[in-house]
């Protein structure tokens, strides 16, 4: 592929969302006129802030309304476009009713909606997909299962189920279906980055996305007398933002990209925030017993399942590929959390 222009236009799906405004962001500053979609324009409190960035930059937003369940409701905001950048999909991980309906079905469906468009498209040139470490892995414990406990780009999911990590299992499902498609046409090519947990301060003031959400839990009071032994590949939204373009734009980027700066355990966190910002929020000091959190786990939506196949556990997530090939330089993961919490403040959100 030959490198393609920035002044073209670019579409980013779920533009609303925690990663996809700084992807937004970073698009507008480079002067690219980008397309973003939201599932519903009425709620403007929702994207305020990203009119607010393209007010003060170089490249020009449109907003679309697009929903992935919805056939077709893509055409419109791709028209023109010559990447994809589809990071919509659901991310929550604890009280799933209907993990069908309320994750697989977005996420494979979704995805296969928004290529599916691509494919019809005639401008389109490279799909950026954001997929996750967790179709790389299932379980902390699968780490058993790979060379140096150490997961890399040639790692699948397959521990993941409908009953069993349904998140981690959508995200495989979607990006197995992204892998499908290409084969369908030589239009187009896709790049797929793998983020581990993305920590860093948010462009919205959504307390609902899972990063933000988590960050809290450390300071909110729920891990006062110790937080879970939940081991985190940790990565700032800023690195995965910056990754998405090197994706989009250096033409030598091919397959998957673990994205990972460092690895934490949550009560590891809570003692990054506390250096910071002293006693003066209930930040965790010690480790909760595991037997403790799977005893109390399922009162706070958490399977017992994924207590003992995660808590406690050990691995690495190699980011030597992205360093390589994109040539990332990661901000580290005290700098990530330390910053997302003064962001949180900033906006009240604690
Ligand atoms: P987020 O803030 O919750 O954003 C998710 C976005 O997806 C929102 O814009 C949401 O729109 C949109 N969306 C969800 N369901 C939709 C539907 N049915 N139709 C249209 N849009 C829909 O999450 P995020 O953390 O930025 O995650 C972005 C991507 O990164 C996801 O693909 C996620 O799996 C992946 N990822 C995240 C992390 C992480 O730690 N945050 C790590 C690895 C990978 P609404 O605003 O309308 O709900």
């Amino acid at each position: 592929m030959t490198a393609l222009n920035p002044s073209q236009p670019v579409l980013v799906t779920g533009g609303t969302g925690y990663l996809a405004s700084w992807i937004i962001k970073k698009l507008l500053q480079q002067g690219t006129p980008v397309h973003a979609t939201v599932r519903d324009l009425d709620t403007k409190n929702k994207y305020a802030h990203l009119l607010e960035l393209a007010d003060q930059s170089t490249g020009s937003l449109k907003l679309f309304e697009a929903d992935l369940l919805k056939e077709g409701s893509f055409t419109e905001a791709m028209k023109d476009c010559v990447l994809v950048f589809h990071t919509a999909s659901p991310f929550f991980i604890s009280k799933i009713k209907d993990p069908q309906k309320q994750l697989v079905e977005p996420a494979e469906m979704g995805t296969a909606n928004v290529l599916r468009t691509a494919l019809q498209t005639e401008t389109v040139k490279r799909v950026v997909l954001t997929s996750s470490v967790a179709a790389v892995y299932g379980d902390a414990a699968d780490a058993e299962t790979v060379p140096g406990r150490t997961f890399t780009e040639k790692n699948w999911n397959t521990s993941s189920g409908l009953a069993h990590q349904p998140y981690s299992y959508s995200k495989t499902r979607a990006e197995k279906k992204a892998w499908e498609m290409v084969q369908m046409q030589d239009q187009w090519d896709l790049v797929v980055l793998n983020p581990a947990f993305i920590m860093g301060p948010s462009l919205n003031k959504s307390k609902e996305s899972t990063s933000t959400a988590t960050v809290i839990r450390l300071a909110n009071g729920e891990t006062r007398f110790g937080a879970p032994d939940f081991w985190y590949g940790v990565v700032d939204v800023r690195d995965v933002a910056e990754a998405h373009l090197k994706a989009a734009y250096l033409p030598a980027a091919s397959g998957r990209y673990i994205l990972c700066s460092e690895h934490a355990s949550f009560p590891d966190l809570g003692k990054f925030l506390r250096e910071k910002f002293g006693n003066s929020y209930p930040f965790p000091k010690s480790k909760l017993p595991k037997f403790l959190f799977w005893a109390l786990g399922p009162v706070f939506g958490i399977p017992r399942k994924m207590i003992s196949k995660n808590v406690g556990y050990r691995y690495q997530l190699s980011n030597t590929k992205s360093i390589k090939e994109l040539g990332l330089d990661y901000l580290p993961a005290k700098t990530s959390i330390q910053e997302h919490f003064e962001q949180i403040i900033r906006d009240g959100l604690l």
